[in-house]
């Protein structure tokens, strides 16, 4: 614990921070009960400042994917401070941390990426990649593509691009979004739908609507179509096996770009390093940042296939980046970060050991009266709370549920995310069996 933390009590810290804004929080409950202070954090443990011990069943926001408190990444950010703390990429200037991580990028990502452009957010990687697009058709000479097609429920971000290609409500609302030049789609939720078509004819039927919408704009006019793998925020929405393939069909038959949004799929959150690979997705973006560092520093990574990276190359300047591109001690964190995932064996583990257990021990949930489905892909995973199960008809208000358990949840010192009425886990990938059997003690009402 700091020194200022040791000094200050609960009540002094949340007095200091009630007036204050905070990301998605509902400023007049903040008020009433005040922040939670958390003051040290150690593998998958949090603690906060009245002494508990709390299980972060949801690696900070879905990023932490080594865990707490590792001091090789301590010691290699302390040494790259001492060394080059700042410096950045532009004006034809590089530097050691950034040349090196992005050798490592390519080497991990799908073959058709060899060209990385860095952020500081995912937020501000998928502004960057709407920027990206609209300079590659316009080098093209189809200057009228230029609307992306998303998904509702899906989140790409707090920009105001980032959240115009998010499909929330809840964030358009009272701030006139989305802007121009976005369309949305449904998402490929089969239960939600209603389940009523095999999920293989319901993967074809979601990604028909793509088709649809294209037709209905025009491909003349459309620039892109973004998603992410499986849908996190969203309430961890994994799509049937025939979505992802029947979607690059489409894309490749109107001619428009394709974004996979990996900021929470990528660095082995689903048993895989990139769950483009499981979905087959030959996307010509890739939107990378949280298991990048495992959320130690800021950090996000655009992979930009070579048939876009020609031509943006193809023209001089391009007139975009941030003071903090591509920060030394950003990516020096991120070697050792991945240094670690690869040396530890994460992926391999979620996927032949961790995930497997996961899935199998959620599936006990399946018996309580209130569950409708359970699902996970890796160590990513999800519970879907219902009124009826056999119509799948939601709770009302929806969220309501969703609030209560996850309050319950707190107060049993775990940490989960409700989105709706569906309890997300997104643990940190050094969980073992053992911590799964824990989670389901505190899970379990
Ligand atoms: N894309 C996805 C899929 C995300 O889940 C998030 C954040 O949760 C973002 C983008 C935005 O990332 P950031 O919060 O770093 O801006």
């Amino acid at each position: 614990m700091t020194a200022s933390a040791k000094r200050n009590s609960t009540a002094e810290w949340q007095a200091q921070d009630r007036k204050h804004l905070h990301p998605f929080t509902d400023h007049a409950e903040l008020g009433r009960i005040g922040a939670k202070v958390i003051t040290k954090a150690e593998g998958t443990y949090l603690f906060d400042s009245d002494g508990n011990k709390i299980l972060d069943a949801f690696a900070g926001l879905w990023c932490v994917n080594i865990g707490y408190g590792r001091k090789s990444i301590a010691d290699v950010a302390h040494a790259q401070l001492l060394e080059l703390p700042y410096y950045n990429t532009f004006f034809k200037t590089t530097h050691p941390p950034v040349a090196e991580l992005s050798k490592l990028l390519v080497e991990m990502t799908p073959k058709q990426f060899n060209h990385v452009f860095y952020g500081l957010s995912g937020s501000d990687a998928n502004d960057t990649i709407v920027r990206m697009v609209r300079t590659y058709w316009n080098l093209k000479k189809q200057p009228k593509k230029k609307t992306i097609i998303s998904r509702w429920n899906g989140y790409h971000g707090s920009t105001m691009v980032a959240a115009s290609l998010g499909g929330m409500n809840y964030m358009h609302e009272l701030a006139d979004l989305p802007l121009p030049g976005h369309a949305h789609i449904k998402q490929p939720y089969w239960y939600g739908d209603g389940g009523s078509q095999t999920p293989e004819e319901f993967g074809l039927a979601a990604a028909k609507l793509l088709e649809d919408k294209i037709l209905e704009l025009g491909a003349e006019n459309v620039a892109a179509f973004i998603g992410e793998p499986i849908q996190g925020a969203g309430g961890v929405i994994i799509p049937p096996s025939t979505y992802w393939p029947e979607v690059q069909k489409i894309c490749k038959k109107y001619d428009l770009l394709l974004i996979a949004d990996e900021v929470i799929c990528g660095f082995g959150r689903t048993g895989y390093m990139f769950a483009s690979e499981p979905f087959q997705i030959e996307a010509d973006f890739m939107t990378l940042a949280k298991g990048l560092t495992s959320g130690y520093m800021p950090l996000s990574a655009i992979m930009v296939a070579d048939r876009v990276a020609e031509v943006l190359n193809s023209f001089g300047d391009f007139n975009h980046g941030f003071t903090y591109s591509g920060h030394p001690v950003s990516c020096a964190v991120a070697i050792e970060n991945i240094r670690i995932i690869r040396e530890e064996k994460m992926v391999e583990t979620a996927h032949d050991e961790t995930g497997p257990y996961l899935a199998k021990r959620l599936e006990e949930f399946k018996d309580h009266p209130l569950v409708g489905e359970v699902r996970s892909m890796g160590l990513v995973g999800a519970i879907e709370l219902v009124k009826d199960k056999k119509t799948h008809k939601t709770f009302e208000p929806v969220g309501k549920v969703g609030t209560i358990c996850r309050d319950h949840c707190v107060k049993n010192n775990l940490i989960m995310r409700a989105t709706r009425d569906t309890m997300l886990l997104s643990p940190p990938l050094m969980w073992t069996k053992g911590h799964i059997d824990e989670f389901m003690k505190l899970a379990k009402i």
